[in-house]
């Protein structure tokens, strides 16, 4: 696989990143958030390029060492982008995760109108008659007691017989919604996908759309001891915008921008990108997601429904209401969502690494999105409130994963890689930049790339290596 532009040594691709540092603005919306912010680009020369010299230049097809054991169910919805649920057509049955987000809203209005009416009904009451209520209460703890442990005991059963093991990984989750739902829903998805992007759809015969293709068939097919991966049949979509964003749905289909396209640095970041967004399909991690959203939707409906039962005025109970939902978030949802986040990019590194790509460009992407965000000046978000680990982690995750990845391509019989380390190189060129332009621009003053002993060393031993890099 050709490397396009890992190699940002030489005085041409310095000031070149120094122009692409300063003035790239966009956002990668990833699941419906931004995420992505990148600087360096793929321009449409070096894409046609990478087309032509990745069709040239075959990849090893040695068989991989098998690394995953084959199991867990079939691949379930996962999508990287903007979350917009449309309905069906008027024929056809809707998917159950569909019924369920279109009823979410309908569930909470009820649980706050009896929350609110028991409130009013208590408080409506004569002192006597609350009082007989309470020793009525008292009499009847033990049935209640037990009414409460049966049902406490069906949702534990409920619970326990909807585990299933993640593929690959072998972790325990829950699981809901049947494969087939989340298929439904992604072929309804995919219709209006398709149906929204209908002008904006590249050919097929674009070098944009080729290099997509090439690069998601061959993951594919050097990662087709996976069940998973090999059970589904991938389909492109480039779709001309500049948002920068991509996605797969869990049916295969595969949606890249072009904006997204033109802010990766090279091909290696392309795989990686795929690889992550393939790995949440493969995965199912919308499924799972989902799932444990149902799980705790149900459980927010007793407790938003105790809320305005007990909370003596409305604007208290509003109040409870609001920290209830902001808890949901930071204690279930945004960890759980980065946890997703996390396995999505380990994954999509191994899926990378056996498609031969230099996995080492992993957290040089990383790197750039942070720098990106310190140029644009963005205030830094706590990982804590965000739904996606944070770029600082992402780089530092990443580099502990690139040895065993590194092994794991050697095994995989790709080619050896080149000597100069991106990492490396790209730490070297930032540096540079920095010094050069500090003076010129105090926006630059704050910024320093992120200290990394063992890629401050390689830069060292980089710079004492004449020629090395080009
Ligand atoms: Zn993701």
């Amino acid at each position: 696989m050709a490397l396009l532009s890992a190699t940002l040594t030489g005085s041409g691709r310095v000031s070149s990143l120094s122009a692409r540092l300063t003035s790239c603005s966009r956002v990668y919306r990833h699941g419906g958030r931004a995420v992505f912010r990148s600087s360096a680009r793929l321009s449409p020369g070096a894409t046609a390029a990478a087309a032509a010299v990745s069709a040239r230049t075959p990849l090893p097809q040695t068989p991989c060492f098998r690394l995953w054991r084959p199991v867990g169910p079939p691949v379930l919805l996962t999508r990287c982008g903007p979350r917009h649920i449309h309905t069906s057509g008027p024929l056809r049955a809707l998917p159950a995760p569909l019924v369920w987000l279109l009823l979410k809203p309908l569930q909470k209005v009820l649980a706050v109108v009896l929350g609110r009416s028991i409130r009013k009904w208590w408080a409506a009451l004569p002192p006597d008659r609350r009082q007989l209520a309470r020793q009525a209460a008292w009499r009847n703890r033990w049935p209640l007691a037990a009414g409460a442990t049966v049902v406490a005991a069906i949702a534990a059963l409920f619970l326990l017989t909807h585990l299933d093991e993640s593929p690959l990984t072998g972790r325990t989750r829950l699981l809901v919604f049947s494969r087939d739902n989340y298929m439904e829903l992604a072929a309804l998805a995919t219709e209006d996908y398709l149906e929204e992007y209908a002008e904006q759809l590249v050919p097929a015969d674009d070098p944009r759309h080729q290099l997509v293709e090439r690069v998601v068939q061959h993951l594919a097919e050097r990662n087709k001891d996976i069940p998973e991966m090999s059970s589904i049949p991938w389909n492109i979509h480039v779709i001309q915008d500049p948002n920068l964003n991509a996605f797969v749905l869990a049916n295969g289909e595969v949606f890249m921008f072009s904006g997204m396209m033109e802010t990766l640095a090279d091909i290696h970041q392309l795989t990686f990108v795929l690889g992550h967004e393939m790995a949440h399909a493969i995965l199912g991690h919308n499924a799972e997601q989902a799932s444990l959203s149902h799980v705790v939707d149900l459980l927010s409906l007793i407790l938003l429904t105790a809320i305005w039962a007990v909370c003596p005025r409305d604007s208290l109970a509003a109040l409870g209401h609001w920290i209830q939902g902001k808890l949901v978030q930071l204690m279930f949802r945004r960890p759980y969502s980065r946890k997703l986040e996390a396995e999505a990019d380990k994954i999509g590194m191994q899926l990378a690494a056996k498609a031969c790509a230099d996995v080492r460009a992993a957290p040089v992407f990383w790197q750039q999105m942070e720098i990106a965000d310190q140029l644009r000046g963005e205030p830094t978000v706590p990982e804590w409130l965000s739904t996606h680990p944070s770029h600082r982690n992402r780089v530092t995750q990443m580099d502990r994963l690139v040895p065993q990845a590194l092994e794991l391509r050697e095994r995989c019989g790709c080619p050896a890689l080149r000597a100069a380390d991106p990492r490396a190189v790209f730490s070297q060129s930032v540096r540079v930049l920095l010094d050069k332009d500090k003076a010129k621009d105090p926006r630059l003053h704050h910024l320093h790339p992120p200290p990394h002993p063992r890629r401050d060393a390689a830069a060292a031993a980089l710079q004492a290596q004449p020629g090395a890099g080009a």
